[in-house]
């Protein structure tokens, strides 16, 4: 079997990188204040919220999940439905004839284990036992983990969502080369634990707001002078 390389070693000037943690955190905060944790979804809501979010949009995945509460009020129900009613159910989620069986796939495993539909016994385990089990499930992976363990459980976990990803990499948190999945533990090994949630928040506003895809509006954003894409672009300029 292929010895699993530690992401973590993948990462260059380690110390420089994690070093814009703090002056970041700070202008950050400045901007959107202190976030406390809060559930607003349990675990079980989460893993199938998160199912239904590959490849689309908020508005749609909640529309998916809505019509799919709405069309079967138990996970009992939902697991046992024929696999035509519930795409029918997820269809505004985009992808419903992988969804659906996926869905199916993780509410058998999760009663076959626990003997109802509950995924709570997370909390007994530590964070890499919950991911491992977790991204077991089909069509899970890191970041759903991180996202059900963070959001759902207040667990030391820290999702990396497709706007965390492009910020990071600009700011220099991240490789340039780095994927996606490697990206989750590098970014734990930046942060504190207990910032996880807060900071994962900020980040994606300020993905939102400021560092957006197409065009990075550098001239006003608050964490310029701690970040590697601005610097380069600066210094391209002047020569
Ligand atoms: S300076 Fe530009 S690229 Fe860097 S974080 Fe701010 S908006 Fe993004």
């Amino acid at each position: 079997m292929a010895r699993k390389i530690d992401p973590l070693a993948k990462v260059d000037n380690f110390d420089r990188r994690k070093s814009k943690y703090a002056p970041i955190k700070q202008a950050l905060t400045a901007v959107y204040g202190e976030l406390n944790w809060s559930r607003n979804l349990d675990g079980m809501d989460e893993l199938i919220s998160c199912i239904l979010s590959q490849s689309t949009t908020d508005t749609n995945r909640d529309r998916a999940f809505d019509r799919l509460k709405a069309r079967f009020p138990t996970w009992e129900a939902a697991r046992f439905a024929a696999i035509d009613d519930v795409i029918e159910a997820i269809k505004p989620a985009g992808l419903a004839n992988q969804k659906a069986p996926r869905i199916q796939d993780a509410l058998g495993v999760i009663f076959d284990k626990v003997g109802e539909y509950s995924i709570d016994f997370l909390n007994e385990l530590s964070v890499d036992e919950a991911k491992d089990w977790l991204v077991s499930l089909k069509g899970v992976g890191p970041k759903t983990a991180a996202i059900v363990l963070c959001f759902a459980y207040g667990r030391a976990a820290f999702p990396v969502d497709t706007h965390i990803f492009r910020v990071s990499k600009r700011i220099g948190f991240l490789p340039e080369k780095m994927s996606a999945n490697d990206a989750h533990p590098v970014m734990e090994a930046m942060t504190p634990a207990e910032d996880y949630y807060q900071f994962h928040i900020q980040l994606i506003q300020h993905g939102r707001d400021t560092c957006q895809a197409r065009k990075p509006a550098c001239e006003r954003c608050p964490i310029s002078a701690h970040c590697d894409y601005f610097h380069a672009a600066t210094e391209a300029a002047s020569h």
